[in-house]
């Protein structure tokens, strides 16, 4: 360890404790990492990056002792929250010290619709409390159980949820968030509405998120269902009319072709062999019409379970959104994976796909609200001006050139896609707004030591 981080783990170790400070051994490591693996070219690029130790203050007041320390002694700060981030958002790249804010976990109200938190409030214990308060988070990712809120808005975009509501970008869906700055005397700052939108999805390079409010949706009954059919065109057909129900209530909205089925080994027993599958949460009281609707069109319902209050397991969620390519390397290391946004014309870019790459992308589709622009009222009647439809197909990895050939090709043919093997930021995915990231970037960060090196972009790195 350098001499100057050694100095300062001395000094963290009295500003929050001994049993705070991690300084070695496996914990090290693993506090770290998160989720880049899922990458063969971030695992290639991160594998060999740690932080010189993990500081895990208690309260917004040792998270400032923690900052001014560290920018005292110039070393670079890296948050995390639960570290479930995809792409390496929270591997630090020049070492430096990783700030664990998951004891910062207090869930502050829940009052007229409006969850105020601490950053490190993990989304499963504040979705638990809001369905007992009548309320239920908007969007939150397939990781809710574990993630924290302040992770999700620093580094996740949307999820369960996102096709009534939209993403965390999306209309009013987060109220304020509430920045620590990495100065010599950190200092809060507080953004509220729109103002707080380049705050989102930056990786922790524009200030610690300290405390966050987060609008909610009034509580809805689910239940879990699981579609299956012997054509994917006629599934899909039915599952984007039902997506684009507007009398239909629903969280999640999710396809896959087979053999994606095939690798969600706890619900085996239910999926039938060679045949796609939908999972839809929908509103309890339109399952039976779901159910009938589905049969009329030659589609069988194999699985029916109610969401449970609060939810507990088996949940479907588990194999959706970035879950279902967890389940797709567990089943075979071979395979990695794509985000993309498909065009208003999506059964054509399939068939192009499936003719270029035969066998080599594996359609795994997501349905969400198409704009932010979205109808506000009770939760029987939400429903977003447009639905599109995404995803995160999987690919069969054989070398990085190829995978780059399957990138571009998804461009030609106007496939969106959000890069998930880069760990910077500007390469990751759309940001209409970066020039306001990096205008709040020079103002919570003056020096560069938030996570340098991921907003490529930012004039001020001295780490490169
Ligand atoms: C199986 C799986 C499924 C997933 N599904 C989804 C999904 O459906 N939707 C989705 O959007 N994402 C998904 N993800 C990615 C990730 O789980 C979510 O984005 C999650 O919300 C991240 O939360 P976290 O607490 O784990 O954040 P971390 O991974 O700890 O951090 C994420 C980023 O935010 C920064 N950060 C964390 N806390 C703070 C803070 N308080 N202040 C400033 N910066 C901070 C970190 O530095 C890092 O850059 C998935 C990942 C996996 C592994």
């Amino acid at each position: 360890m350098p001499i100057k981080t050694e100095a300062l783990v001395a000094t963290l170790r009295g500003l929050i404790g001994t049993g705070n400070v991690i300084a070695d051994g496996e914990a090290l490591e693993t506090l770290s990492k998160d989720y880049y693996w899922y990458s063969p070219v971030l695992r290639r690029q991160l594998d060999d990056k740690r932080a010189d130790a993990i500081a895990r203050p208690g309260t917004v007041e040792e998270t400032r002792a923690i900052i001014a320390a560290c920018h005292r002694a110039r070393v670079p700060v890296v948050p995390r929250g639960a570290g479930t981030g995809n792409y390496g958002q929270c591997v630090p790249l020049h070492g430096g010290v990783v700030v664990d804010l998951g004891r910062l976990d207090r869930i502050l109200s829940i009052a007229d619709g409006v969850v105020r938190a601490e950053a490190g409030a993990r989304l499963g214990s504040i979705e638990a409390a809001a369905r007992a308060e009548g309320w239920e988070l908007r969007c939150m990712p397939s990781t809710w159980v574990k993630s924290t809120i302040g992770g999700f808005f620093c580094g996740g975009s949307g999820g369960i949820g996102s096709i009534t509501w939209g993403g965390i970008n999306a209309g009013d869906n987060v109220k304020s968030v509430t920045l620590m700055s990495c100065e010599e005397s950190p200092r809060l700052i507080r953004l509220e509405g729109a103002d707080a939108l380049p705050a989102l999805h930056t990786y922790g390079t524009t200030g610690l998120m300290v405390e966050i409010e987060m609008r909610l949706a009034p509580r809805v009954a689910y239940d879990q269902l699981v579609f299956s059919a012997p054509g994917w065109d006629r599934l899909l057909d039915w599952t984007d009319a039902a997506a684009r129900r507007a009398d239909w209530p629903k969280r999640l909205v999710s396809q896959f072709e087979w053999p994606i089925p095939s690798f969600f080994k706890p619900l085996r027993r239910h999926l039938r062999p060679d045949e796609p599958a939908s999972f839809l949460l929908l509103d309890r009281e339109k399952a039976d019409a779901a159910v009938l609707s589905a049969a009329e069109a030659g589609i069988g319902c194999v699985y029916r379970r109610p969401l449970g209050d609060p939810p507990q397991p088996p949940l479907i969620t588990d194999f959706t959104w970035n879950h279902t390519t967890l389940w797709a390397i567990t089943a075979d290391p071979a395979f990695t994976y794509l985000q993309a946004g498909f065009g208003p014309d999506f059964r054509g870019q399939f068939a192009a796909l499936a003719r270029r790459f035969p066998g080599e992308i594996l359609l795994h589709l997501e349905w969400t609200a198409g704009n932010s622009k979205m109808t506000r009222g009770a939760a029987a009647g939400h429903a977003p001006d447009s639905v599109a439809v995404g995803g995160i197909p999987l690919v069969r990895f054989t070398s990085e050139d190829r995978l780059n050939e399957i990138l571009r090709a998804c461009g030609e043919i106007g496939v969106f896609i959000a890069n998930p093997h880069t760990c910077h930021l500007e390469d990751g995915g759309r940001h209409p707004n970066i020039a306001e990231k990096r205008a709040l970037k020079a103002e919570a960060d003056p020096l560069g030591l938030l996570n340098p090196g991921k907003m490529r972009t930012h004039p001020v790195n001295p780490f490169q």
